[in-house]
């Protein structure tokens, strides 16, 4: 929906608005916004709206502390969680300096231009995201907890399904908002549910996952619960993932598939999964952002852990998937819901090309299950493992040169330094576990 100013000013009079927000994402995908009074609205349609960067992670270390938020008019929607009468709707913004250049180290522009770079070559790529979640109850100062009384597991229905009310609502929500929801469902663990998009492009998907985080988060609440993209918030369960299908386009047709090779995949799909494989450590520092996310990646459950990929094994790292109809899909399944997706589809988008032009080979495919195998095994296979935590993702992103040319070395420098300082806070920590473990017999 492409809308002119005059289209915007129309809905806003007939849908009875009153506030704007205008909102953009930061360096660690949170949503920031400013809100305006609907009579500022021309001021923001003319760019005109400024905000101070000095606060804001990822914009704070220019010379200049002062930028200037463009709405992105096709963005405009209505939050239907927000009154009915004096409504409220949004802009997703682009950030510019005062002089009128773009920022280039905002997420959805580091975006733009990996996408605009993928058009120069003729491609073009969709995805589709898996977004998993927990409900879980909150205590009696309504603070959030990791507590459910739920018992329901795989695609369980009510009345095992405490959530399913919740989940309804959310969809609901999303669909008012335009949103084309693939299916949803309950998933593995007590409490987690799963909600899966149609494919569109990454632009569009980066700004609806970061969308979908808020509606999920308050219409939770309505129903007494607290929605948690949190990666792994039990031990003793599975963690949340948001596994990733991507399709590459070129004119119009699916460039993933080829009949004529043995597993159906084309030859720019193998470049696709070179590229990926080879980055996939360093991109982890982004796909997986917390100090919380490799306890996710561990084995033992249904998360990722070797760097391998497969057309058999739905389990592998990166999963691909070609369908009977030639329509080929690759997934990658480490990522989780606390990625930034801007910055984690620029990347996907980057290594795969890089896989194709510089004509990377892959490695071969692990169709047998590699959680049978031995350590002995595995290294003779060549299989490598991901990031064991934090601190070796970061490691490993600090030396990916492609990494550096999307993200910019201003951006991954003090990616890096923040970062680290979460994980030197952590390991300041002495927790249970090392007390149980240590304390009686060291
Ligand atoms: N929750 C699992 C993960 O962490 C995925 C489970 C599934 O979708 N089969 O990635
Ligand atoms: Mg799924
Ligand atoms: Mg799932
Ligand atoms: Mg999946």
């Amino acid at each position: 929906k492409n809308y002119t100013k005059e289209q915007i000013l129309h809905m806003v009079e007939e849908e009875d608005v009153e506030f704007i927000r205008l909102q953009f994402t930061d360096m660690f995908g949170v949503l920031k916004n400013i809100a305006i009074p609907v009579s500022r609205l021309m001021k923001a349609l003319d760019n005109q709206c400024v905000i101070n960067g000095d606060y804001i992670d990822g914009l704070g270390n220019s010379e200049e502390n002062e930028y200037y938020l463009y709405p992105d008019l096709s963005t405009f929607t209505i939050l239907p969680w927000r009154p009915q009468q004096g409504k409220v709707a949004r802009f997703i913004c682009d950030i510019y300096h005062m002089d009128g250049r773009l920022c280039e180290s905002s997420p959805r522009s580091i975006l733009k231009k990996v996408m605009a770079r993928a058009k120069e070559m003729g491609y073009e790529i969709c995805v589709r995201p898996e977004c998993e979640f927990f409900l879980f109850h909150t205590d009696d100062n309504g603070m959030p907890t990791n507590i459910t009384h739920e018992k329901a597991g795989y695609m369980d229905t009510t009345p095992l399904d405490l959530g399913e009310n919740a989940r309804r609502d959310i969809i609901l929500t999303l669909e008012d908002m335009g949103y084309d929801i693939d299916s949803s469902r309950h998933e593995l663990a007590p409490a987690q549910h799963e909600i899966d998009f149609l494919y569109s492009d990454m632009l569009e998907t980066a700004d609806k996952i970061m969308t979908f985080k808020v509606a999920a988060r308050t219409v939770a609440k309505r129903h007494g619960l607290h929605a948690t993209f949190m990666p792994k918030p039990s031990a003793d369960v599975d963690g949340s993932g948001m596994h990733i299908h991507m399709k590459l386009i070129k004119n119009g047709k699916n460039v993933f598939t080829d009949p004529s090779d043995s597993r159906g995949l084309s030859k720019d799909a193998y470049g696709f999964i070179a590229g990926l494989m080879k980055h996939i450590k360093g991109m982890s520092a982004i796909s997986n952002p917390l100090v919380n996310s490799y306890k996710r990646l561990v084995t033992g459950f249904e998360a990722p852990y070797n760097i391998i990929w497969s057309c058999r094994q739905n389990g592998a790292l990166l999963h691909a998937c070609h369908k009977n109809n030639g329509d080929t899909a690759l997934e990658l399944r480490s990522p989780d819901g606390a990625t930034n997706p801007y910055l984690l589809f620029a990347l996907c988008l980057a290594a795969g090309l890089e896989g194709i032009e510089k004509d990377l080979q892959a490695p071969g495919d692990i169709n047998v299950d590699v959680r049978k195998m031995s350590r002995e095994e595995k290294k003779k296979a060549g299989i490598d493992s991901l990031p064991a935590n934090l601190s070796v993702a970061l490691a490993e992103m600090e030396k990916d040169e492609l990494i550096r040319a999307v993200l910019g070395n201003g951006f991954v420098d003090e990616y890096l330094e923040k970062k680290e300082q979460e994980w030197e806070s952590y390991m300041e920590q002495i927790s249970e576990w090392e007390l149980s473990q240590y304390l009686y017999c060291m």
